[in-house]
């Protein structure tokens, strides 16, 4: 069965140079992240808010029309589900936080590979690879063993245990690297000129972007079309970040959104914050941060292919970036878990703690309406051990 696609063509995120959408593609030319374009017009005409509002489909499906997989057999599901939208009343009146652990392998890197993996089965890829520091292996073992297709995963040696092991679990073969991300990258990149391996690589293929942006889309549909006065959003490569700024373009194209863009928010981790420093100085393009560390592994990304895009997006929303030390990130999840219920991973702590620290300085007021982004399931990292002995219960 055919489904409506309305994606045309891809484009070149630097030099707005066009490319076949029907092939296989990475980077353009240029070395810089192709981006999906879609013909909004005739999507504008044919597609409607209630179309969408009575979409069967499961989770994200439901936002077909904005993606580029245009056969409905080719998508590759794990029963996404639509994540919902939980009130942090106790610390702010408008303040909530979006719960991606809900979705299928406990995190939103299920949203970008479930649109990778189905593509790459659309366009008669067979073997995914990628450099990994957990989730994003996990998701794509995941799909990839739904769609039948091969995945293998490069993760730095101190990638979280559960990851690590939950990625062979699912069928994905994963090796462990003495290194850091992008040092995983280079084993990807090998492996991709002598056994044609097709590089799943945040940004460096077209569709997890996509995937991303179906965050953006959920958002506005849950607000009824409109959006929040900003967005705390934990930063690594920048797929959600990017690809919510996306989807949030693309809805006002098409004049399906009330009120201003929202404030995107980059929250980073003080042991690795090349996008903070980069937008501290001004600049377009981040450094490679050295020796780079934190506990929140999801947002330990040294150097990103799409730093210009991150930083054109935070500062075209007026919003910016800000880094928080691993003691803090730590004090927060608990904090928020004890006083909630809500036990957030750490990259999603971050978040938290962020919107705290911009409370204090007054760069947003207490009351306004703010997002924060839990990416994974916080059952997935290491707890601390508060259990008391029975034998100290009984007291006489
Ligand atoms: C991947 C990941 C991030 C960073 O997401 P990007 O969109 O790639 O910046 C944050 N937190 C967790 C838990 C992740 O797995």
């Amino acid at each position: 069965m055919t489904v409506q696609t309305f994606a045309t063509h891809l484009e070149c995120s630097e030099t707005g140079a066009r490319y076949d959408i029907d092939r296989p593609q990475g980077l353009s030319e240029a070395g810089k992240p192709l981006l999906v374009r879609y013909d909004l017009g005739t999507l504008a005409d044919t597609v409607s808010k209630a179309d969408i509002a009575t979409s069967s489909a499961p989770g994200f499906w439901r936002y077909a029309s904005f993606l580029p997989v245009k056969e409905a057999r080719n998508r590759v599901s794990l029963g996404e589900v639509v994540t919902p939208i939980i009130p942090l009343k106790s610390f702010g009146r408008n303040l909530t936080v979006k719960d991606e652990g809900r979705l299928p392998t406990g995190s939103f890197k299920a949203r970008g590979l479930a649109l990778a993996v189905s593509r790459a089965r659309e366009l008669g890829i067979e073997h995914l690879a990628m450099p990994t520091n957990g989730n994003a292996g996990a998701a794509l073992a995941g799909y990839a063993a739904q769609a039948g297709l091969k995945a293998t995963v490069f993760c730095p040696a101190d990638t979280p245990e559960i990851n690590i092991r939950e990625t062979a679990a699912m069928g994905g073969t994963v090796y462990r690297v003495d290194g850091l991300i992008n040092d995983c990258g280079k084993y990807v990149q090998q492996g991709k000129e002598s056994q044609g391996w097709f590089d799943t690589s945040t940004l460096k293929e077209p569709y997890r972007i996509e995937g991303k942006k179906t965050m953006g889309l959920e958002l506005a549909e849950q607000l009824d079309w409109r959006l929040p006065e900003a967005i705390f959003y934990p930063t690594g490569g920048g797929t959600g970040l990017i690809g919510m700024w996306k989807a949030f373009h693309e809805l006002r194209e098409l004049g399906w959104l009330e009120g201003p863009l929202p404030k995107m928010i980059a929250v980073q981790a003080s042991g690795c914050a090349p996008i903070v420093r980069a937008w501290q100085n001004g600049a377009r393009h981040a450094e490679l941060w050295q020796d780079a560390r934190t506990f929140a592994a999801g947002i330990r990304v040294p150097a990103a292919v799409g730093d210009f895009l991150i930083l054109d997006a935070v500062r075209e929303s007026g919003g910016w970036a800000t880094a928080i030390d691993d003691d803090t990130i730590m004090e927060a999840r608990d904090r928020v878990a004890r006083q909630t219920g809500n036990l957030l991973c750490p990259e999603g702590a971050a978040t938290f703690a962020a919107w705290e620290e911009a409370v204090g300085s007054g760069q947003i007021s207490a009351d306004a309406e703010a997002v924060l982004y839990n990416c994974a399931t916080g059952l997935k990292y290491p707890l601390p051990d508060r259990a008391f002995r029975a034998e100290d219960s009984v007291t006489d």
